[in-house]
């Protein structure tokens, strides 16, 4: 757990959270600041920086991935966007790695 994380927190029980998913290796909860009408967020228990830590372990990527596709079940999405947001200038604003997945409306593209 990295000190001062605020996912590690959530993972740990310490802050609350609307979970929708949750198993050995990953955790998944509503965005508290929803930008779509369906807006989750899909993290590892492990704490990893960013995406590109995350992909030094292949199993915990696989994990989040499969995580990302239990929620598409859970939920019953047919249609979605998942968005990992790596560094400032791409707006990552939470440093533990996280997938948004987001749907519930027309989604356009490019994103802005
Ligand atoms: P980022 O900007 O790093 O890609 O995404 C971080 C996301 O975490 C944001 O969409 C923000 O609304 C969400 N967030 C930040 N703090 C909390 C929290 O304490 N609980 C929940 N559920 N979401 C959070
Ligand atoms: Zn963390």
């Amino acid at each position: 757990m990295a000190e001062d994380c605020v996912f590690c927190k959530i993972v740990a029980g310490e802050l609350p959270a609307s979970v929708v998913y949750d198993d050995a290796d990953v955790l998944a909860f509503a965005d508290l600041d929803p930008k779509a009408p369906t807006h989750i967020l899909v993290v590892p228990k492990r704490h990893y920086v960013d995406i590109s830590e995350l992909a030094g372990d292949r199993d915990a990527s696989a994990a989040v991935l499969a995580g990302v596709a239990a929620v598409v079940r859970t939920l019953g999405l047919n249609s979605y966007r998942t968005v990992f947001n790596t560094g400032v200038e791409a707006g990552q604003t939470v440093f533990h790695v996280h997938a948004h997945l987001l749907a519930g409306r027309p989604l356009t593209w490019p994103p802005g």
